[in-house]
């Protein structure tokens, strides 16, 4: 199974590389609650100690589907397509996706995904708290004076 490679880390960040994305189904994992292998699916909170949000890449080959539809407790969750094309379903919705497609999905929504298309679908999951963001955009950001040092 591969592993996320560490690139880089100290005291404010955590820095890692999955790899290309071409190679996402060498990542797999063992579903905690259900106990099935999942193939294709890497999630980044550990690798790179995030706090707030859960990030996954995940990918799935050629005119196939997530075999379950599932819903959350507390987190929303955002699908980015970054390749490929399908279809998404929440609740009774069934609509067309395709690469630089977006989704954000309330807890409860009842999601499945599913690539139509003859190449691998890969897309990024960032799951966090409903409701939690208060300061976001340029309202949280502080322009600070800093050296860039790859010049
Ligand atoms: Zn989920």
């Amino acid at each position: 199974m591969k592993q996320i490679e560490n690139l880089s880390e100290n005291e404010h960040y955590s820095a890692v590389n999955l790899g290309s994305l071409n190679e996402l189904m060498d990542y797999n994992l063992i579903h905690p609650v259900n106990k099935r292998l999942i193939e294709g699916k890497v999630f980044l909170k550990d690798a790179t100690k995030a706090t707030g949000t859960e990030v996954s890449f995940n990918m799935l080959p050629p005119h196939t589907e997530q075999p379950y539809f599932h819903i959350h407790r507390k987190n929303e969750e955002t699908y980015i397509i970054l390749k490929g094309e399908g279809f998404f379903q929440v609740d009774e919705d069934c609509f067309q996706i395709k690469e630089g497609s977006v989704i954000r999905v309330a807890p409860q929504g009842k999601r499945g995904i599913c690539n139509s298309s003859d190449e691998t679908m890969i897309y990024m999951v960032i799951q966090s708290k409903e409701d939690s963001l208060e300061e976001y955009t340029t309202a949280d950001g502080e322009r600070i004076p800093v050296e860039p040092k790859w010049r």
